[in-house]
């Protein structure tokens, strides 16, 4: 992922930093808030809204599981319409093929519509190295962009930023981009705007390469579909000469008519709309209108690999709302960046491990950024179970099991304090192998139930430190079962 994100604290670490800064918290709460009772509100005006939730369920794992497939239908409908295909194994190869294609323009800048694989990549930075000039235009990201700053929301990057600072960043910074801020520019909405819209533009009335992801690809026809709120990305697709798309592989659906379920659920989920304000789609290229030379670059980075897990699969489900976040109350709190990742929230916990598969201490710790509440769960359109595969991502931590990306046997390292609970499981293991003990054990722990500590000593003080050990019951269930079912004991 994104070079940007290199050498951050784990969870923990940053997100203690991250809980003490008010600015940050009050901001979070305020957006976060705002967004979730509009959510509620959207998705409460539909009476199928289950219905169409297990249908964009159905939908993603039909797809999943025939990825292969619908990627070969895609790559044949794509360029049978004038498009062409690039297969990417991993970030660099992506970043690779992209510089190619724009060196091979003889242009040395970009236009983006706001992209979450792009970002995953780090294409912005690979490009700067090179020396072309990418320059996003979704007014969130420009925001980002112009304050050297990192995106902290998958839906509103600059969600950690109020109106006051971003007139600042757009005072002090745009005149270095291209077109300075208005004089006199205020904090009012209406002003940012006209500022970002004047400042963007001059860009895309110049470029000539305009690059997007795609929130969806149709295998049957090659079309994709960009939803967004501003209109810029409708320039960036429509006004380049050429258009390079880099698309996560697991983005695809079967048929037109999938979209169906799709744009009902994302737009209610993400910005609380009843539909976008603008869906783009495009289909290859025609001789007269739009760019005359479009590229698919599909993305895998790691998702074949959590495909081949079949808890953590699900993941690949999501359509990227950001529905999930802004229940969460630990994203609320720490806010995006703490996750080290382009993915924060309970989709980047569970996203990010699968995605890297590296033995960095920020991954081990993202499946305990959670308390496990659930919330994301309720919310997600596509019902995806963050709980479930944060537990399995958990339990991988505690093993050390393996992870493999692209044939590499990798081991996610578990994080600093582990190790006790890791001899835990291992008794609890041992136990429940062995009923007879366990049976003992718990007939033991009922009698000697009035000498239990309230607190656990030694290093297992600080947990309990926080949270009530459980009070043992005077009879243990089994004995209770076999008391009041006829001396038949079931775990025999
Ligand atoms: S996991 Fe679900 S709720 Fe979260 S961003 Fe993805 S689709 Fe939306």
């Amino acid at each position: 992922m994104s070079g940007t994100y290199l050498g951050m604290p784990a969870f923990p670490e940053a997100a203690h930093d991250a809980v003490r800064d008010r600015t940050l918290r009050a901001n979070l709460r305020h957006a976060t808030h705002t967004i979730r009772d509009k959510r509620a509100r959207a998705v409460a005006e539909l009476d199928d809204w289950a219905r169409l939730r297990e249908a964009g369920k159905q939908i993603k794992d039909h797809t999943l599981r025939h990825l292969e497939h619908y990627l070969v239908q895609l790559e044949e409908s794509v360029t049978a319409a004038g498009g062409t295909v690039h297969w990417a194994a991993d970030a660099a190869e992506a970043n690779r093929i992209v510089t190619r294609l724009v060196r091979e323009t003889g242009e040395s800048e970009v236009v983006k519509v706001k992209s979450m694989a792009t970002q995953e990549i780090g294409l912005n930075e690979a490009l700067e190295a090179e020396g072309i000039h990418a320059y996003e235009t979704d007014l969130a990201e420009l925001i980002v962009q112009l304050g050297d700053d990192r995106p902290s929301h998958i839906l509103v990057p600059a969600i950690h930023r109020n109106r006051g600072e971003i007139r600042d960043i757009f005072r002090e910074r745009m005149g270095h981009w291209g077109r300075p801020a208005p004089e006199g520019l205020t904090d009012t909405p209406a002003e940012l705007a006209e500022a970002a819209r004047l400042h963007l533009r001059e860009k895309f009335l110049r470029a000539k390469v305009g690059i997007s992801g795609a929130n969806f690809m149709v295998a049957e026809t090659g079309t994709l579909v960009v939803v967004e709120s501003e209109g810029n990305g409708r320039m960036c697709l429509t006004l380049p000469e050429t258009l390079i798309s880099v698309v996560g592989i697991e983005k695809i659906v079967p048929a037109w008519q999938d979209l169906e379920v799709f744009l009902q659920t994302l737009p209610r989920s993400s910005t609380a709309e009843r539909m976008n304000p603008y869906t783009s789609t495009w289909t290859g290229t025609t001789d007269t209108d739009g760019p005359s030379a479009f590229h698919l670059v599909l993305l895998d980075n790691g998702r074949t690999d959590t495909l081949a897990d079949e808890v953590g699969r699900q993941a690949l489900r999501c359509i990227r709302c950001s529905a999930c976040l802004n229940v969460c109350p630990v994203y609320e709190r720490a806010g995006g960046h703490a996750y080290g990742s382009v993915y924060p929230g309970p989709i980047g916990a569970i996203l990010s491990p699968q995605l890297r598969g590296t033995q960095s201490e920020i991954d081990a710790s993202l499946p305990y950024a959670s308390s496990l509440c659930g919330a994301c769960y309720e919310v997600c359109p596509v019902a995806i179970d963050i709980p479930e595969v944060l537990v399995h991502l958990r339990e991988r931590v505690v093993e050390g099991g393996p992870v493999t990306r692209r044939g590499t046997k990798v081991t996610l390292k578990p994080a600093k304090g582990h190790a006790a609970e890791r001899a835990a499981m291992r008794a609890a293991r041992w136990a429940f192998t062995h009923p007879a003990a366990l049976a003992a054990g718990q007939r033991l722990a009922a009698r000697t139930r009035r000498f239990h500590p309230r607190t656990v000593p030694g290093p297992g003080r600080a947990w309990t430190d926080t949270r009530d050990l459980p009070k043992v019951p005077a009879e243990p269930f089994r004995d209770w079962w076999q008391r009041t079912n006829g001396g038949k004991d079931s775990a025999k």
